[in-house]
């Protein structure tokens, strides 16, 4: 074989993979089609690290992000990674909403979860003075990280420990041969060829079910939707106003978190994300201006600062998520594949949000799933 493993995808979590594997594989190769790594979703998200209170508990979303949180704390410790453990409030404007945030608290002490409180608003006030709620539940286990900075240091940890990035350079077609797999690659110039890999990781994020079926997987509830996340900067100085991460109580039904305000460490606050389902799954990293008043009436109640033209368009994000609209939210598909007869071969399908915040313990997971037949 010309490799021993070889990663699709050079997002936060097929980098994560790589440098869970420094050490432990004879040779490592990660595939990346841009020229750069994180070119796609790990660069155009919220940049948040989750508490892990949502997730469904003993799911793996539930697990992985909050293992994944204090992994990624310790890395950016130890790497000086520019990260905060800012913390997080979700807002109730109305005592109804009360029922509501006891709820979250609930699910996040079954998720074991356990710096939540609910408070009221005298200390809210002196958390966050401008902003409007009665209730609050506060985590301040959640932070915000330089999820380029990550990147950057867990490419250069993979490649300390042998790794071969190969960038500009697309997996096409999977063959699976006897003891790994035939793999074609195609090359930023149109060029093609081949190469064998004991085993495969497949990290492709918004197209892992492609390479899934490249590899002859055609599982149904592999499908991936797209699901687009736009976001608005704060103007006017008003960024200023909030220190945390400040979200709604979440909507019934909702495939988001609500809109929120999202501090980075570059000192700017951003609104956002949407949720904007793209039923023909075309990629459009577009924000269109005329959604600034949908997030200025989402917003204004919890934040009653805000004036129409504090907000200017920002970036945007699309999700793979394994759900269609009014489909029940669904986990993170991680499985070594023996069981189809394609020994060796971990697919990663689904991974939208926490995966940042899961990626370090995604790592460690698909680590012990290779090395278990390694
Ligand atoms: C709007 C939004 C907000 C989010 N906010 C948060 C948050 O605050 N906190 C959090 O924890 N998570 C958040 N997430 C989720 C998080 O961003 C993702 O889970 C994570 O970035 C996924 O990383 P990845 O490496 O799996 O995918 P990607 O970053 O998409 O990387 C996959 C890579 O595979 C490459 N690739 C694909 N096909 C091929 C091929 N055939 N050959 C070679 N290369 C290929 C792509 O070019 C890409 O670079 C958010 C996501 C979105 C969209």
């Amino acid at each position: 074989m010309d490799s021993d493993v070889t990663i699709v995808g050079a997002g936060v979590v097929g980098l994560a993979i790589a440098a869970a594997l420094k050490g432990k594989v004879s040779s490592l190769f990660v595939i990346e089609r841009h020229e750069h790594f994180g070119m796609e979703t790990s660069s155009r998200n919220s940049e948040v690290i989750h508490s892990g209170i949502y997730y469904r508990p003993g799911s793996l979303k539930a697990r992985l992000c909050r293992e994944g949180r204090e992994l990624l704390y310790g890395y950016c410790r130890e790497k000086e990674i520019p990260h905060k453990r800012c913390g997080k409030l979700i807002v109730a404007t109305t005592s109804g909403e009360k029922e509501v945030l006891e709820g979250i608290l609930e699910t996040a002490r079954a998720n074991e979860v356990l710096d939540g409180e609910l408070i009221g608003k005298d200390r809210i006030s002196e958390l966050e003075p401008h902003i409007q709620a009665e209730y609050a539940a506060f985590f301040p286990s959640s932070g915000i990280v330089d999820v380029h900075l990550l990147m950057q240091a867990l490419e250069h940890e993979a490649v300390r420990g042998g790794a071969e990035m190969v960038y500009r350079t697309e997996v096409t077609a999977i063959q699976p041969i006897g003891g790994g797999y035939g793999v074609t690659l195609r090359e930023g110039d149109g060029t093609t060829f081949e190469f064998t890999t004991r085993h495969l990781v497949n990290a492709a994020g918004l197209h892992a079910e492609e390479v899934a079926r490249m590899a002859g997987i055609g599982d149904p509830t592999y499908r991936t939707y797209f699901w687009k996340g736009e976001y608005f900067a704060l103007l006017n100085g008003k960024h200023k106003m909030i220190e945390r991460l400040i979200y709604p109580v979440p909507e019934l039904h909702t495939v988001g978190l609500g809109i929120h305000t999202t501090p980075d460490m570059q000192g700017r606050q951003k609104l956002g994300p949407n949720t904007i389902w793209l039923p023909d799954k075309q990629i459009d990293y577009r924000v269109d201006p005329t959604h600034a008043k949908e997030f200025f009436e989402k917003t204004h109640r919890f934040l009653p600062f805000l004036e129409p033209d504090d907000l200017a368009p920002d970036q945007a994000g699309i999700r793979p998520k394994l759900q269609r609209p009014g489909e029940p939210s669904r986990d993170f598909i991680i499985r070594e594949e023996s069981d189809r007869g394609l020994p060796g071969l971990v697919n990663l399908i689904g991974i939208e949000s926490p995966g940042l915040t899961a990626a370090l313990g995604i790592g460690r997971l698909v680590r012990k799933m290779l090395m278990k037949d390694a």
